[in-house]
């Protein structure tokens, strides 16, 4: 089973797939994590990619397509990949439909977690202080440039997705326990 989990940043995408890793044994692919792994490297890639992402702006859809196309084409992405932080635009939306029939892999579903855009400031600059700011992205006004990018740019595949009907929409404001017990809900076929 392949899904995407999709909503603004501090929506809890991260936790809820580091569950379903250790609750069902499928893969996280968090094009976020990747891209920061490859900054700490100083690979090309990575080079390109900070002062983009430092800014809370997105890196180009090419490059993470490519990043994601590599990803799904390792042994482990066969047990079931969820998708966190990319699809990032309708371009990446397309291309990952491309890049799914190519790869004879199917899109099982698309899980939205629907938040309040304050209490996700609130929430991600709590994440700051407990990680000790370890995130040069999660400060205020990054953050809040985020979220712009987020409505502008990741909001229209929604739509995208609801027209195809394969999308479900949870209260990602519920506390994590709810939220993980809807998503299975969905994974197991029940409701939402
Ligand atoms: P995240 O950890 O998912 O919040 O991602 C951190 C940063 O990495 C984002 O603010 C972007 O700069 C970059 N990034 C992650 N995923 C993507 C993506 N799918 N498309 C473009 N940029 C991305």
């Amino acid at each position: 089973m392949n899904i995407i989990l999709l909503g603004p940043p501090g929506a809890g995408k991260g936790t809820q797939a580091e569950r379903l890793v250790v609750e069902r044994g499928m893969v996280q692919l968090s094009t976020g994590d990747m891209l920061r792994a490859a900054v700490v490297a100083q690979s090309d890639i990575g080079k390109r990619a900070e002062a983009i992402m430092d800014r809370g702006d997105l890196v180009s859809d090419e490059v993470v397509i490519e990043i994601i196309s590599d990803r799904l084409d390792q042994p482990d992405a066969k047990a079931g990949v969820i998708l966190d932080g990319f699809p990032r635009t309708v371009a990446q939306a397309d291309a990952l439909d491309q890049l799914l029939s190519d790869k004879g892999m199917s899109l099982d579903a698309v899980i939205q977690l629907d938040v309040d855009d304050e209490a996700l400031v609130g929430r991600i600059l709590k994440r700051a202080a407990e990680t000790g700011g370890t995130r040069a992205d999660d400060n205020e006004e990054t953050l809040r440039k985020r979220l712009d990018v987020y409505h502008e740019q990741t909001a229209p595949i929604i739509p995208y997705y609801r027209g195809r009907g394969a999308l479900k929409s949870i209260d990602g404001m519920a506390d994590m326990d709810a939220v993980s017990s809807e998503i299975s809900a969905i994974l197991d076929g029940g409701a939402a």
